[in-house]
């Protein structure tokens, strides 16, 4: 697990480096972990966030210091006796003789244990003290890999020539298949922004704009019910690149997964590399699934069985019984089915060049090569009911991009959090998200959502309707 990277502020010493310092006075910092009392000598673990060292003092300066308080110490830092020494903590040859103690801050007894993994605490109550949950290695080792991980990314991208580029998050409708959360506009009563269900319009009109290769780790929102996968907000590594077919994205991104996998988890073994590339209809048939879980022992905690869905059918029926797209309206065809769309015939036929990555039975994302044809991207809009007009409300912006020379493209957009869940051994994905939000997505710690004043519905022009009571 990973390296954390310290810089020293005013003079103070984190605990982990705290072992250069033998024989030497140092300053160090930190919240207490626990206190030992052995008659006159007290002994405290003081955590920071590069991990615990041990303080020995005498009673009278330890004297009504309790757990979780903050202080300052400054000390000598001394050999333990070799009886004494702690090889379960990287600090553990060492301690520090207390010279001064310093109160920075007091604390109350803490809702719940942060020592252990805390699986078992009612997990509502977690999130409502998240900040304490976070106390905990595990959670704090949580938030460490998922840097780490997206730091790989970044520099694993910025090689290949991608540009990290921020997208709006207001924005317009957009249909990712899930329902929008809206923001009213203020300056346009009546009017509403869209937050992202994920950057796909402007990731493609990135690639009209000529940046060839576009990356972001990005937020969408989706207000969709949330289960062990999913949260209304989650991020994403959204990327697009143009003059591209399918494979060359496909293989991009198993290039990274592998590469991510092999520096920062050696530990972890890949079953199948290449990672194998299933047709939809047969991944249906064999394993009666689009997300299926190829590892051959499940027993192994490191073994990871990535593999591709492929050659989905573009459309399906509702439970209207009206066409609808399966995965994303701005995919392109398969090649060979461009002129069935063209056309509007064999619409059940028509496969789609979306491809999703699966990991240990998770769906980790998906991406395809995009429609960069306007004609055909309106015979998609048309096949799932959309009249003229509407499309152009809607879809116009796209529609008339298109006219301006548009580089063939394609990307992918793979979700961190559960290539995380999955990567640090989690349940669900709100264990390596810092602020999660409940199953029927509140924020307990913040108390939202929250109603707002009068005033600010009145600028917004909106009247809230309250249901009457019973
Ligand atoms: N925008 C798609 C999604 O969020 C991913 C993609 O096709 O790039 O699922």
């Amino acid at each position: 697990m990973g390296e954390l990277c310290i810089i020293d502020l005013m003079g103070r010493i984190v605990n982990k480096e705290t072992t250069k310092y033998l024989d030497k006075k140092v300053k160090v910092c930190g919240w207490v972990n626990s206190i030992r009392s052995h008659g006159k000598i007290v002994f405290i673990d003081l955590r920071d966030m590069t991990g615990i060292v041990q303080l020995v003092c005498t009673s009278d300066i330890a004297k009504d210091i309790r757990p979780e308080w903050v202080i300052e110490v400054i000390g000598k830092v001394c050999k333990r006796p070799s009886k004494m020494v702690n090889p379960k903590i990287e600090t553990g040859k060492i301690e520090i003789s207390v010279e001064k103690l310093k109160v920075l801050s007091k604390a109350k007894t803490l809702p719940f244990s942060i020592d252990g993994d805390g699986y078992e605490i009612n997990e509502e109550k977690r999130m409502k003290y998240r900040y304490l949950d976070l106390r905990r290695q595990r959670m704090k080792r949580n938030m460490i890999e998922r840097q780490r991980v997206i730091q790989f990314i970044r520099d694993f991208l910025q090689k290949q020539g991608f540009i990290e580029i921020e997208t709006p998050i207001l924005t317009k409708s957009t249909p990712e298949g899930a329902r929008d959360f809206i923001v009213p506009s203020r300056l346009q009563p009546g009017k509403f922004f869209a937050l992202p269900q994920a950057p796909q319009q402007y990731k493609q009109l990135l690639q009209i704009a000529g940046i060839e290769k576009y990356f972001q780790i990005a937020r969408c929102f989706r207000d969709e019910d949330p289960r062990a996968d999913r949260q209304v907000e989650f991020t994403q590594l959204d990327l697009e690149m143009s003059f591209v077919e399918q494979k060359n994205v496909m293989d991009l991104t198993e290039r990274l997964f592998i590469e991510l996998v092999k520096k920062l988890y050696p530990e972890k073994k890949i079953q199948n590399i290449p990672f194998p590339r299933i047709p939809y209809e047969k991944a249906m048939k064999k394993y009666n699934t689009d997300r299926p879980d190829l590892r051959k022992n499940k027993n192994n905690p490191d073994l990871l069985a990535f593999c591709w869905i492929i050659d989905f059918p573009f459309f399906e029926k509702d439970d209207k019984n009206k066409w609808t797209f399966t995965h994303n309206p701005f995919s392109a065809p398969k090649p060979e089915f461009m002129q069935d769309l063209l056309k509007k015939k064999n619409i059940k036929n028509i496969l789609t060049t979306q491809y999703d990555i699966v990991l240990n039975g998770w769906e980790l994302g998906g991406g395809s090569i995009r429609n960069h044809r306007p004609e055909a991207l309106e015979a998609v809009f048309e096949t799932i009911g959309y009249r003229k007009k509407e499309i152009k409300d809607k879809f116009g912006h796209m529609l008339k991009a298109f006219e301006y020379g548009v580089p063939p493209h394609g990307g992918i957009a793979p979700g961190l959090d559960r290539f995380l869940a999955v990567l640090l051994k989690e349940p669900n994905i709100r264990e390596v998200i810092a602020f999660p939000k409940t199953g029927d997505s509140r924020d307990l710690m913040m108390d939202g959502p929250s109603e707002v004043s009068e005033e600010q519905l009145k600028e917004l022009k909106i009247k809230v309707i309250k249901k009457s009571k019973k």
